[in-house]
């Protein structure tokens, strides 16, 4: 690693968001731009995650990039490892692997007001002058492990859903799987197939939809071979997404319509009334993300696999004990339990105009302007930002979408002359005042604990909307959002630096 760089930009993060935004550079004539990833390889979530079962329930052709579209005429919903592949070949024939610098832990990002630029130090001591940085770091990277009692205690094997141990074969063994949301669902058919028994703890049911199977059928595969017949299939799930799932959240015309299958569903899986109530959702669909699996209700009907309601105590060596008292063997226990995803760019340490700690200003919650730009931190830029995960749709393509918008930012900044541009204090105040109303709306501020909220509450993740209303929204023109920003070298004039 050098340890010394000057680059124009520099990108935070090699997943969907950092590797669309490399390709965007490319395509804007930057040359100088590095990618910091802190693994050894890209693909984000998709590098991280190898869980038995991991795939995408958002269908391909939509969730992939528009300037790479996928094509396949066979698969709808391909694998964790097709998924990555594709990420690699977008990487690859977009010329970004001499700029993708692996094991580069970011651990902070300042900005120098003297030279209105920023300097970036990593884990392995480099340090990295760049104009502009954009922080593509994700909502879904770090595991969120709980506190429970005993943990320590565990004589087994035991390890997160993103962090999978592969040289544990659950073959013939108890196996515990503490979670009930999109990671657990997709792991339990195998380990249920290959375990001797399977106890599923649960804390909260979630709303489930059936999907639709992995690959195509025949007619729709002679239908894929039509001129124009992908960029269709795409057009319709991206409409399809906006027009009947969106609204969910907001408890729109396909709220009701949604629970009746959801609940139709479950009645028709399971036919036990008891586990039939245990997984009955007692709040409003849409307030957790909704899971989309035809093979998680039958996996729950299999005689080696329990579904445990009673809230777990502790951990011990041999297994884990829920507060009714009763003690369950395990081998191995997944904590199939989510991400910390309320704690943005957690634990980079970014400051930015007058040494402003952006740590400090989102204790209570992060924000953003369409979830990439914070004022105070000029050249600065987030993709998949606070309230930019679409629990509705395709994320890449809310990715895209911010973007093309920075990409403007760059172009706008160049254009003006300007040192650095930062979003303004009005758009800011615009954008929040939205921001709130849309979340009102949505079932999410009094519901149910979820990723969605900062444990003090506040929704902090999701987009309120549709993504059409994120394409148009970013339709804004940038010199009526951003303002230009001077260098500042005189300590006197930081609140002035604002030209
Ligand atoms: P998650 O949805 O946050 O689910 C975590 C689960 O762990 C919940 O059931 C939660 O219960 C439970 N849990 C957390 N702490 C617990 C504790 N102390 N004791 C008992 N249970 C506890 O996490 P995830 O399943 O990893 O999914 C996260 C997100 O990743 C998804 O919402 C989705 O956006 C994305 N994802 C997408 C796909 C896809 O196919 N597109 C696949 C996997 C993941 P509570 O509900 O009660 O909190």
């Amino acid at each position: 690693m050098v340890a010394e760089l000057d680059v124009e930009v520099a990108v935070v993060g090699a997943g969907f968001g950092g590797i669309g935004m490399g390709v965007a550079l490319r395509e804007a004539g930057v040359a100088r731009f590095v990618i910091l990833e802190e693994a050894d390889d890209l693909g984000g979530v998709w590098r991280d995650n190898t869980y038995p079962g991991c795939a995408c329930d958002v269908p391909s052709h939509l969730y992939s990039f528009s300037f790479a579209p996928y094509r396949s005429t066979s698969c709808r919903y391909p694998a964790q490892p097709e998924i990555l592949d594709y990420l690699r070949g977008v990487a690859r024939e977009h010329g970004l692997e001499p700029h993708l610098r692996f094991r580069s832990r970011v651990e902070t990002a300042v900005y120098q007001d003297g030279a209105a630029r920023w300097e970036i130090t990593t884990r392995d001591g480099a340090r990295i002058r760049a104009d502009v940085v954009v922080f593509a770091a994700g909502q879904l990277h770090r595991p969120h492990v709980p506190d429970i009692p005993g943990r320590e205690s565990f004589a087994g094997a035991m390890f997160h859903s993103a962090a999978w141990d592969h040289d544990c074969d659950p073959t013939g063994l108890d196996v515990a799987v503490i979670g009930t949301g999109s990671s657990a669902a997709q792991l339990l058919p195998d380990t249920a197939a290959r375990a001797r028994r399977v106890t599923v703890y649960q804390r909260t049911p979630h709303w489930v939809l059936p999907k639709p199977a992995a690959d195509f059928g025949p007619l729709s595969r002679a239908a894929l071979r039509l001129p124009g017949a992908h960029r269709m299939y795409r057009r319709a799930l991206y409409t399809g997404a906006d027009l009947l799932l969106a609204p969910i959240m907001r408890r729109g015309w396909s709220a009701r319509p949604a629970r009746a299958l959801a609940r139709m569903y479950l009645r028709r899986s399971i036919s036990d009334p008891e586990l039939r109530a245990a997984l009955t959702p007692d709040y409003p669909i849409g307030g957790k993300r909704i899971l989309f699996d035809s093979a998680y209700y039958p996996t729950l009907t299999r005689p080696n696999v329990e579904l445990v309601t009673d809230p777990i105590a502790r951990i011990t060596p041999g297994g884990i004990t829920t507060g009714d008292g009763r003690h369950r063997p395990a081998d191995v226990i997944v904590f199939a339990t989510g991400f910390r995803a309320p704690e943005f760019l957690v634990p980079m340490e970014v400051r930015g105009r007058g040494g402003r700690s952006l740590r400090q200003e989102w204790a209570a919650g992060a924000e953003a302007y369409m979830g990439l730009a914070v004022p105070g931190y000029p050249n600065a830029f987030l993709i998949a930002g606070p309230n930019s995960f679409t629990p509705a749709g395709s994320n890449p393509t809310l990715k895209e979408h911010q973007i093309a918008y920075i990409i403007d930012c760059l172009r706008w900044r160049e254009r003006t002359g300007a040192a650095a541009i930062e979003v303004g204090e009005v758009a800011m105040r615009r954008y929040r005042r939205w921001l709130k109303r849309s979340l009102a709306a949505t079932v999410w501020p009094d519901g149910v604990r979820s990723w969605y909220r900062h444990p003090n509450g506040r929704v902090t993740n999701p987009w309120p909307a549709s993504t059409r209303a994120f394409a148009r929204m970013l339709r804004a023109p940038v010199d009526q959002t951003f303002v230009p920003v001077a260098a500042v070298t005189d300590d006197r004039h930081f609140t002035s630096a604002i030209i």
